[in-house]
């Protein structure tokens, strides 16, 4: 991806971020010829990243149009990277997402090989549709990406965008970009996901429905574990992320309520999207924001990434502003 097209002239890049958003977007624009570091407070199991269930699929990100475009990007560079590189972690699974009419969902652009399967749902909805997604696992994902990088990850809170040294500054803060740019269309949207053993889980098959979000559920086979999910509830930044047991209890009863049998719990984690109404991805200045990919920061990843490059190339997208 990063090295379709033509080149652009090789700049200093200080990438700000070391979530799936920095690292993807650090290891593009090294790959287009760019002296690249990257900056973060915190990196691998510490960020947001690290808790994700990490499947291909749009959900929670905006707008519906850019992010078909950027998903689907995505999930041909996943794809390559399923296929090429198995110790990054990403594996091509069987996605089965319900639905209760056949209406094609809005994300059907980004899916190419999308069917409506006739029949129950295995989460209890009248259809289904079956699509082939990569999962990713982040525990093996993030390492994998930091290890393409020339300089290692420069461990260090950013106090603001102008501080920071380059000729270009990419902005992939995720929910730190609030307090780096004011922007109060950013929203922490909290996720929690049960870890559990397989059990009686198909290793191969993802199964997702999102028809009510109060009640969303998920099952996303890993190489060893199975992840269940999930919720979102818009929260303050400063919410706890030690997991509610009683919010896990009620996720694996849904998925047992259902007729599936998860294996031992073995574990939980919690988390914060980073929602905007629309991902901001655009020019300001010397700055390039790549920040608010809520509930699909993996799904849209190397899209973005991409989009930073040729708008650092040209220029496009860009905004009045100096930074
Ligand atoms: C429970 C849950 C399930 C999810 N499931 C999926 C899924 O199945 N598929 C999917 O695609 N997405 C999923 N997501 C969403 C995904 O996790 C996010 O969209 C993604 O992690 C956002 O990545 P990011 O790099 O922008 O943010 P983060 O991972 O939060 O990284 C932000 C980085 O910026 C750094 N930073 C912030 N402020 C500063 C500062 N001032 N100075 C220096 N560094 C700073 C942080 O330290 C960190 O390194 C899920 C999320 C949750 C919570």
């Amino acid at each position: 991806m990063g090295s379709s097209g033509s080149r652009a002239q090789a700049q200093q890049i200080t990438v700000v971020g070391a979530g799936v958003i920095g690292l993807t977007t650090a290891v593009v624009l090294q790959r287009d010829g760019h002296r690249v570091q990257v900056i973060a407070a915190e990196r691998g199991e510490r960020t947001t990243s690290a808790v994700a269930a990490a499947l291909w699929h749009p959900f929670q990100a905006d707008p519906p149009e850019r992010v078909n475009a950027w998903s689907r990007r995505s999930l041909d560079e996943l794809t390559r990277i399923a296929n090429e590189h198995p110790e990054a972690g990403v594996d091509l699974l069987t996605a089965r997402e319900a639905a209760d009419d056949t209406r094609l969902p809005w994300w059907a652009p980004s899916v190419p090989d999308l069917a409506l399967e006739p029949g129950p749902h295995p989460l209890g909805a009248p259809y289904s549709w079956r699509f082939t997604a990569p999962r990713i696992e982040p525990s093996l994902h993030l390492p994998w990406l930091e290890a393409q990088l020339d300089c290692p990850v420069r461990i260090e809170r950013v106090p603001s965008l102008a501080s920071v040294d380059g000729d270009c500054v990419v902005n992939c803060t995720g929910l730190g970009a609030r307090a780096l740019t004011g922007d109060d269309e950013l929203l922490a949207l909290y996720g929690q996901v049960a870890i559990v053993e397989p059990g009686e889980i198909h290793p191969d098959v993802a199964l997702g429905d999102e028809r009510d979000e109060t009640a969303l559920v998920y099952v996303v086979p890993r190489r060893r574990e199975i992840v269940i999910g999930g919720c979102v509830v818009p929260s303050s930044d400063d919410r706890p992320l030690t997991p509610d047991p009683e919010l896990t209890d009620a996720m694996l009863q849904r998925v047992r309520a259902a007729g599936l049998k998860p294996g031992r719990l073995l574990g939980a984690r919690a988390g914060l999207r980073p929602y905007r109404r629309t991902v901001r991805l655009e020019r300001e200045g010397r700055v390039i924001h790549n920040y608010g990919h809520g509930g699909a920061g993996y799904t849209l990843a190397w899209g973005c990434a991409d989009e930073v490059r040729a708008v650092l190339q040209d220029g496009k997208a860009s905004t009045q502003g100096h930074v």
